[in-house]
């Protein structure tokens, strides 16, 4: 007979992790939905990719390649790189949580920043490490305090760059001081989700330095500017001996056939990419101009959303989540992040960033 005082117990920290709590998607009954609150693409896919997605549909019986030669041919082509350098995942989450689960053991210790990506959070903690959390300055990333923070333990640094959801951005320059200031057995874990948004000269979403270094990767997504979220494909470039540990550990068949054909369509859209950037870079500027003219404060942001702030009493940030819900304009409540005063807002189409305005503009006239 079995001893029914004994339980399964997961590994130690696994019952620290809270729910990871996605953007919501529902209107208010009766008026248009303008979901703003995951930082999806008002553009949606490339025809191309969509094409290649309805392709796959007349073999769905076979296994897909297992090694996603075809997307990963498309990465390495458009981006100059290494194909064998290149590990595809399922969405790049699942990518941040494999190298946090083949390079962190109980007892270790790994550092991001402040109001950085919650992902890295649970990776740390589901890995049975210790997750450390280094202050920013100004909603950004501060190198110093990050090495700071460095102890023996230490064997791994996340770092947004940009961030989400404050939608900072540190300089290449910086990103290098951090790495020359770490122990050569801390794994640096660039996270360029929204590198194709931006439009700085002193910005790099690292692949030089993966190129030059052994301790550092940077992973990247199709979930944002190519719009295929749906499809949960993501890919991380890293030196040859980390990518062989990955591969041991990852599923055989991580990605499935359609993420692999689309992905690869939409890399080799680069016309439909550069247009999705420029939709952004357009109503991105005017949503800051137009929400500072109202009195709102946004923190300057390089990638295809804003971090909105309110004051703490009166216009608060949830009653302005509650009068935009009402009006069907879903925006992410970012108290998750140490940000209750603030609410994430993503640059959605012409019609969408009207209509926060001319909400934000009526909430912020009316009695508090
Ligand atoms: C959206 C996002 C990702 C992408 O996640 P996927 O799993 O590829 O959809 C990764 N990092 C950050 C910071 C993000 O905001």
């Amino acid at each position: 007979m079995s001893d029914t005082s004994l339980v399964p117990v997961p590994r130690s920290g696994i019952l620290d992790i809270d729910l990871y709590v996605p953007g919501g998607s529902k209107a208010a009954p009766g008026k248009k939905l303008h979901k703003l609150s995951s930082n999806e693409t008002p553009l949606g896919p490339s025809p191309k990719a969509v094409e290649a997605f309805q392709a796959t549909a007349r073999k769905l019986e076979l296994y897909p390649d297992g090694s996603a030669t075809e997307l990963r041919q498309a990465i390495a082509e458009t981006h100059g790189l290494n194909i064998d350098r290149i590990i595809c995942g399922n969405g790049s989450d699942e990518l941040l949580h494999l190298v946090a689960e083949c390079y962190l053991s109980p007892g270790d210790e790994a550092i991001y920043s402040e109001h950085g990506f919650l992902v890295y959070r649970i990776s740390i903690l589901a890995a049975g490490a210790t997750p450390v959390v280094a202050k920013e300055t100004a909603y950004t990333t501060d190198v110093d305090a990050i090495l700071a923070a460095v102890t023996p333990r230490t064997r791994m640094v996340f770092l947004a760059n940009p961030n989400n959801p404050t939608g900072t951005y540190i300089p290449m320059a910086e990103v290098r001081r951090l790495h020359a200031g770490l122990p050569g057995n801390v794994l640096l874990v660039l996270d360029a989700a929204y590198a194709e948004y931006v439009r700085r000269n002193d910005y790099e979403s690292g692949v030089e330095l993966v190129a030059s270094a052994g301790n550092v990767v940077m992973t990247r997504t199709f979930s944002k500017i190519h719009g295929l979220a749906a499809l949960r494909i993501g890919w991380l470039y890293g030196p040859k001996a980390v990518v062989d540990v990955l591969e041991r550990v990852r599923g055989p068949f991580n990605l499935n056939a359609a993420a692999i054909s689309a992905g690869a369509a939409s890399m080799r859209d680069r016309a439909f990419v550069e247009a999705a950037a420029e939709h952004n870079s357009r109503w991105s500027a005017w949503l800051t101009a137009e929400l500072g003219k109202i009195g709102l404060k946004v923190t300057p942001s390089v990638a295809n959303f804003l971090l909105v702030h309110f004051p703490e009493t009166g216009k608060t940030a949830d009653a302005a989540d509650k009068a935009l819900l009402a009006e069907g304009v879903v925006v992410r409540k970012v108290g998750g992040y140490g940000l209750p005063n603030a609410l994430r807002m993503t640059v959605g189409s012409e019609e969408a960033c009207r209509r926060l305005v001319e909400v934000l503009t009526a909430f912020m006239k009316g009695a508090a």
